[in-house]
């Protein structure tokens, strides 16, 4: 598809950091809007998060700062928890295509369904042309010189050179679940048991006969104890969302339980829960998220990560006193995150050509303080500054939509992701092959036709 070029006038050369599914769509929108635009990715294709590995880090907790970096903190297993009608981009269906006789059709398909969609969608739209793969961006910072200020210094390394260059703008798409979030438990530094981050969990096959604690029931923690039941001996949850005196068996399952959270942990070996509970384990498991890391920005203190809340962002993306030069696409989550990528970044792309305007810095740093007071007054931490619960991701979305008089998200669109989000956890072990929302499947079908040829 011939890229568009509305004004060049307006053009900006602007570098994205990343190629998974947040970088593709930036470099589509850029280019759509008429800027010239390199893509550096550290890896050696794209997909970012979905390209699956086997391979793991050496170290399990992934601790140590000097350890090898695998990207992506995908398991063997995985399978989509958002249907995959309402997780595609808006005008590029992530459809079951009819003549797919090689692909996964399931409705929550496998990982490596959604890495062929995200290779269809960069080969539709032209977007290898734009990227570097095997560099690493390694530094950005905007460039001192009265000349040229206003502009991003931007260091990248490739196996055989280091380069510099210079770019208007710089697009963060770096991803968000690769640097592990730990539990604390009292007592860990000297529980002898084995301990390891969901980001370096592949395969159930070493925790055969094995008694494990996962700590953590959001999506990952939900997924991998059910994975680990098949093969251990038993399985403990532990939930922080669940009341103090619970235990319970899980339905389905004659080896996996519920429990509070974690008292201690002993010497002995023994982990005491909450509920008051003594469980003798062989591993924790860790599925407690991840951190927010920009290893590579320099910005001289302009956008800070504390307590994972990364800012001052104005509405998520723009840092007041440096914009628009320098914005996040992807930061939100517990939401649908293609389609949200997509419109963040026809926002970008439509405010560095000019055709939007943002409010002054004065008027972004209010918004934003706005918003970080209204979280306190709610009592929510910082570290849920991203955090979209409820109506406020889609409320986001038609607002992005609106600055760039595009489409709001469609209501069947919507509705989907809301049956779809309670599913998870009200059929933990079935969500993914049964469902009641037939007649939103067939509303989606019937809007995807406009796109598929
Ligand atoms: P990533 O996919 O992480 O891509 C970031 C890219 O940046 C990577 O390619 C990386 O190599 C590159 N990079 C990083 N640092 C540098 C650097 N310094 N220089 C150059 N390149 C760099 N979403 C869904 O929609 N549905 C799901 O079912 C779903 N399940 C998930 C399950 C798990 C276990 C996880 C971890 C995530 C899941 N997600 C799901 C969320 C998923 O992360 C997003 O859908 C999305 O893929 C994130 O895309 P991204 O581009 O922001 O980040």
């Amino acid at each position: 598809m011939a890229p568009s070029n509305r004004d060049p006038t307006n053009s900006r050369h602007v570098a994205v950091i990343g190629a998974g599914a947040a970088g593709l769509v930036a470099a589509r929108e850029l280019r759509r809007e008429g800027h010239s635009v390199v893509v550096l990715e550290r890896g050696s294709q794209i997909g970012g998060v979905w390209a699956y590995t086997s391979q793991v880090e050496p170290d399990p907790l992934s601790l140590d700062p000097t350890r090898p970096v695998v990207h992506s903190s995908l398991y063997k297993s995985l399978r989509t928890n958002i249907p995959r009608e309402c997780m595609g981009f808006t005008d590029f269906p992530f459809a079951t295509r009819p003549h797919d006789g090689s692909r996964d059709p399931r409705r929550h398909p496998g990982h490596s369904e959604v890495l062929a969609y995200l290779r269809d969608f960069a080969k539709e739209f032209d977007i290898e042309e734009m990227i570097r793969f095997d560099t690493e961006v390694v530094k950005a910072e905007q460039v001192a010189d009265e000349e040229i200020s206003g502009k991003w210094r931007v260091e990248s390394r490739s196996s055989d050179a280091v380069a510099e260059e210079i770019y208007d703008a710089v697009v963060v798409c770096n991803g968000h679940y690769t640097e592990p979030r730990h539990a604390l438990v009292s007592g860990i530094d000297s529980w002898p048991g084995k301990q390891i981050h969901s980001h370096n969990y592949r395969v159930p096959d070493p925790f055969k006969d094995q008694v494990v604690i996962v700590i953590g029931s959001s999506a990952s923690g939900v997924d991998i104890c059910r994975d680990i039941a098949k093969v251990a001996k038993e399985v403990h949850v532990s939930s922080r969302s669940t009341s103090s005196e619970t235990y319970e068996k899980l339905p389905g399952y004659d080896n996996l339980w519920l429990h509070p959270t974690i008292e201690n942990a002993r010497e002995d070996g023994s982990v005491v829960f909450q509920n008051g509970k003594t469980v003798y384990a062989d591993t924790i498991m860790h599925c407690t998220g991840y951190k927010y890391y920009f290893p590579f920005l320099d910005t001289k203190g302009e956008v800070t990560v504390d307590d994972n809340r990364v800012g001052p962002l104005y509405k998520h993306v723009f840092p007041p006193a440096l914009a628009p030069g320098l914005s996040f696409i992807g930061l939100p989550w517990q939401i649908t995150p293609f389609p949200m990528f997509e419109l963040q970044s026809k926002w970008v792309a439509a405010v560095l050509s000019g055709r939007v305007s943002l409010p002054s810095q004065d008027e972004m740093m209010e918004d934003t303080k706005a918003f970080y007071d209204k979280l306190e007054a709610s009592g929510i931490p910082k570290r849920y500054t991203h955090l979209m619960p409820d109506d406020s991701q889609f409320e986001y979305d038609n607002w992005l939509a609106d600055q760039c008089d595009y489409p709001r998200i469609e209501k069947w669109r919507e509705e989907m992701f809301y049956i779809g989000f309670k599913r998870i956890y009200a059929q933990s072990a079935t969500y993914r092959d049964n469902w009641d929302d037939d007649h939103l499947i067939v509303e989606a079908y019937d809007d995807f036709v406009k796109f598929m040829s």
